[in-house]
């Protein structure tokens, strides 16, 4: 608590931090508070997945908004619906005791009127998907001439998944002398460039060696024949009956079926995938955040940045093409400090990706049997 005062944070916002039951800064925080609250300057920051970069740029960004006021003084972009929502609820939770705070979100599969009259009743901050922000702005339903802090969260990802020219366009219409914020878990060259077109002369911080993965994750790989895949998934399922999973597919279409099977096989589980209407990807985000479903199978939509409680495993049904995408679907579990397993399921001619990550993130995978049947029985 203290070490939260000595960065600078206001009552309203320590007495938050309280309510939430945080006691120290996490590292990115430490770095990060100090340098946004004392001047107004553009950052860039990374650090890995899972070490509290929301409230580094969010504890700033509340305590130098004018709640008082109407207008949108803040601006943050983020690349999924779910992690929109997620920024809005943390953002709304952390400024709790500022009076008259208002925080919306906007992003696409839910109603465009509903979120612009949100935005009429005054927004100071605005956390919005670049797609749904670019159009709203073009139909004059958001107004951002006068913002003075723009956040680009998971900045690779939001370039992964080709937003470079919706930021720009959306940037165009926000002031020039605005301070801009860069938060991403990696920097690769698409990144370095939108931080030199967007920023000016920006302060750096940099927590952990780039690209690497989380150092509370371990890494187990199990090699299955290319039919058994789904029984292998079974297997470790029941070997692990209080297992709060997410379970990676790399298709919409295998992400459905396997959730309909282990729904159909009596497991307690979702699909989320970018097929599914807005509503039911609502939904099942709500039923695991609840733990009312153990296990969600999904696409990489969920692999960014959500951040779910407790998450014991991901499991990686199938791996992702890009190494980068392993990182961040491991680092859905293991975060705020505890301990999780990042299981890959994988046939004998895809190991040698498995030697691929593993110099990337720089840890050891362990080889594991499946469990046999005998051994869950016990
Ligand atoms: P990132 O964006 O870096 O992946 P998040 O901002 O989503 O990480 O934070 C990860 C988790 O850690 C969240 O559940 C958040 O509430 C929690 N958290 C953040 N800062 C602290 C802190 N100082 N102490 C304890 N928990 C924290
Ligand atoms: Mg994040």
């Amino acid at each position: 608590m203290t070490a939260f005062k000595a960065l600078g944070l206001d009552d309203e916002l320590l007495q938050a931090i309280t309510d939430m039951g945080f006691e120290t800064p996490s590292e990115v925080q430490e770095q990060a508070i100090p340098i946004l609250l004392e001047k107004e300057t553009d950052l860039v920051a990374l650090a890995q997945t899972g070490t509290g970069k929301t409230a580094a740029f969010g504890f700033p960004m509340l305590q130098k908004i004018n709640s008082g006021s109407r207008t949108t003084q803040g601006l943050i972009l983020s690349p999924t619906r779910e992690l929109c929502m997620q920024i809005t609820n943390e953002m709304k939770a952390y400024g709790k005791h500022k009076k008259g705070l208002n925080v919306v979100a906007i992003y696409g599969g839910a109603s465009i009127t509903d979120q612009a009259r949100n935005i009429k009743k005054g927004a100071q901050i605005i956390v919005a998907t670049p797609g749904r922000m670019k159009d709203m702005i073009s139909r004059n339903m958001i107004d951002i001439s006068k913002i003075e802090y723009c956040v680009l969260d998971e900045a690779d990802e939001m370039l992964n998944m080709g937003f470079y020219e919706d930021i720009t366009e959306i940037l165009s219409h926000s002031p020039k002398d605005k301070s801009t914020w860069l938060f991403s878990a990696t920097m690769p060259r698409e990144v370095a460039s939108i931080a030199k077109k967007f920023m000016h002369d920006p302060a750096e911080v940099t927590v952990g060696s780039k690209n690497i993965g989380s150092e509370n994750v371990s890494h187990e790989y199990f090699v299955v024949g290319g039919r058994d895949r789904y029984s292998a998934l079974k297997r470790l399922a029941d070997a692990n009956p209080d297992i709060f999973s997410v379970v990676f597919c790399r298709t919409k279409r295998d992400t459905q079926k396997v959730a309909e099977q282990l729904i159909a096989d009596g497991y307690s589980a979702g699909a989320i995938h970018g097929d599914l209407s807005q509503n039911q990807r609502d939904i099942v985000m709500k039923q695991f955040r609840g733990r009312q479903i153990q296990m969600m199978v999904a696409t990489d939509v969920a692999a960014r940045g959500i951040d779910v409680d407790n998450i014991t495993h991901v499991i990686n049904y199938q791996l992702p093409d890009e190494i980068e995408t392993y990182t961040h679907r491991s680092g859905r579990t293991g975060r705020a400090g505890n301990t999780g397993i990042s299981m890959v399921i994988v046939t004998k001619s895809e190991m040698r990706k498995i030697k691929a990550i593993e110099k990337k993130i720089q840890q050891e995978f362990i080889k594991k049997e499946v469990p046999s049947g005998m051994e869950i029985c016990e």
